[in-house]
C-alpha cells in the first residue's frame, strides 16, 4: 500500500471527524438554546440542511400524535425548486450565516410558511399501517435508505409521489423505549449521493434531536398546565392579566377594537348549599363548556375567579362582543342542571369606555354590578 495516500485518506477521515464533531457541538449548543418546540424542530432541520451542518437539500419532520394513534407532518425544510434552492444557499453562504442567525430568521419565515413546510403540515398517517416506507420505519424501528432504483417501485408511495422522492433516508426519532418522529432527508436539488458517513452522523444526530424534542415537550406540557385551570380546562386567572395585555396593546397598536365579558353566576352560594360543592362544580364545568363553545378560536375564554369567567374578544366590537354575551346567556339559561341556572354579565370595549388596562377591567366589573343591581340574568353594557 502507498504510505502516502494511506495518509492522505486518514486525513480526509480527520477532517471528516473534525467536521462532524463541530456540527454536532454547533447544533447541539442551538438546541440548548431554546425550549420551545417549534424552535428545536427548526434547528434540528437547519442543522441538518444548512450548508455548515449535514448538509442535505431537504428535511421533513415529523411526529407521533400518540393520543390520535397518527404519524403527522410538521415541518419542512428545503427549496421546492432549484432556483429557490439557490436563493436560500446564497442567502447562507454570502451573509455567513451560522445556526443561531437561523433560529432568528426562523420567526420571520413562518409567517409566510414555505409551501414545503405547508406541504408536510398537511400529512398525517395511522400510527399502525403500512402503506408508506415512513410507517414501515415506526413499525421496524430501524432507518430506512433508499436508493433511486428501489424509489421507482415505490411510486404509489405518497411521500415518494409527493415530494419527487429518488434517494432517500429515513431515520427514527428514538427517546428512551419508544419512536416519538422520524426525519426523511433527501439531495434532491445537487443528487449528491447520500453516504455512509451520512447516514452515520444523522442516526448520532437523531438521538440527540429525540432528546431535545422530548425535553421541550415537557417543558411545553408545564408550561400549559400552569396556564390552564384544573376544573374547567380554561385559562386561569395569571393567563387571563397575561394575554390582556398582550392583545390590548396589540389592539392600541392596530387601532382596532377590543372587548371583554365579565361573566358571574347568579345565586350561586344557593346552589352550593342546596344540592353541595361537588354539584356546584359540575355547573362550572358545563358553563366553561359552553363559554368555550361560543368563543372563537381567537378568544381567550378564561376562570376570572371562583364562579367568575372572562373572555377576551380581540379585534371585536362592543355590538358584537355584546351579541356574544347575549347567546352565552340565553344557552345558560336553557342547560338543564339541578335548578335552573343563570348568569350576569357586564360588556366593556376599548376604546369606548376605557383607554388602558386597569380601566377596562374596572368598568367590566361595574357593568357586572348593574345587571346584578338590576335583577340579575341580564347583559349590561353600562347604557
Ligand atoms: P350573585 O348572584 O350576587 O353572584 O350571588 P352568588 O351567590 O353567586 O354570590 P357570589 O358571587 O359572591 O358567590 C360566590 C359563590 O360561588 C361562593 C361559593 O359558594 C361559590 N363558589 C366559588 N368558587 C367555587 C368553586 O370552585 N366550586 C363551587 N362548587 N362553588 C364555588
Ligand atoms: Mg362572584
Ligand atoms: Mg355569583
Amino acid at each position: 500500500m502507498n504510505l502516502e495516500s494511506e495518509l492522505e485518506r486518514l486525513k480526509k477521515e480527520l477532517e471528516r471527524a473534525r467536521f462532524e464533531l463541530s456540527v454536532f457541538y454547533e447544533i447541539t449548543q442551538a438546541m440548548r438554546s431554546t425550549l420551545r418546540l417549534e424552535e428545536i424542530l427548526y434547528v434540528i432541520l437547519t442543522g441538518i440542511t444548512a450548508h455548515q451542518g449535514l448538509g442535505f437539500n431537504r428535511a421533513l419532520l415529523f411526529l407521533v400524535d400518540f393520543e390520535n394513534k397518527l404519524i403527522k407532518g410538521k415541518m419542512g425544510i428545503g427549496p421546492v425548486s432549484r432556483e429557490e434552492a439557490d436563493k436560500i444557499w446564497k442567502w447562507i453562504r454570502e451573509e455567513k450565516k451560522e445556526l443561531m442567525d437561523l433560529l432568528k430568521e426562523y420567526h420571520r419565515i413562518k409567517e409566510r410558511k414555505p409551501e414545503l413546510f405547508r406541504m408536510v403540515e398537511e400529512l398525517a398517517f395511522p400510527l399502525e399501517g403500512s402503506d408508506t416506507v415512513l410507517q414501515q420505519v415506526f413499525s421496524e424501528g430501524l432507518p430506512i435508505f433508499i436508493k433511486s432504483h428501489q424509489a421507482a417501485g415505490l411510486e404509489n408511495d405518497v411521500l415518494v409521489k409527493k415530494f419527487d422522492l429518488e434517494e432517500f433516508v429515513i431515520v427514527p426519532l428514538w427517546a428512551q423505549d419508544k419512536i416519538i418522529g422520524a426525519i426523511l432527508v433527501d439531495n434532491f436539488v445537487t443528487k449528491r449521493p447520500i453516504t455512509p458517513s451520512d447516514i452515520k452522523i444523522l442516526n448520532m444526530f437523531s438521538s440527540q434531536a429525540a432528546l431535545a424534542i422530548e425535553n421541550s415537550k415537557l417543558y411545553e406540557d408545564t408550561l400549559w398546565r400552569s396556564h390552564v385551570d384544573s376544573l374547567t380546562g380554561l385559562w386561569n386567572h395569571g393567563y387571563f392579566q397575561f394575554k390582556l395585555k398582550e392583545e390590548f396593546d396589540k389592539n392600541l397598536q392596530r387601532d382596532t377594537p377590543l372587548s371583554l365579558l365579565m361573566i358571574d353566576i347568579d345565586n350561586f352560594k344557593d346552589y352550593n348549599d342546596k344540592f353541595g360543592h361537588m354539584e356546584g362544580d359540575k355547573v362550572l364545568v358545563r358553563v366553561a363548556e359552553i363559554i368555550r363553545e361560543e368563543s372563537r378560536k381567537t378568544d381567550y375564554p378564561c376562570r376570572y375567579g371562583g364562579e367568575e369567567f372572562s373572555v377576551i374578544l380581540s379585534g371585536i366590537s362592543k355590538k358584537d362582543a355584546t351579541s356574544i354575551a347575549e347567546r352565552i346567556r340565553q344557552r345558560i339559561e336553557k342547560e338543564e342542571f339541578l335548578r335552573r341556572i343563570t348568569v350576569s354579565i357586564g360588556v366593556v370595549s376599548f376604546p369606548q369606555d376605557a383607554s388602558d388596562r386597569q380601566t377596562l377591567i374596572r368598568m367590566a366589573d361595574n357593568y357586572l354590578y348593574q345587571a346584578k343591581a338590576a335583577g340579575k340574568d341580564r347583559v349590561s353594557t353600562g347604557k
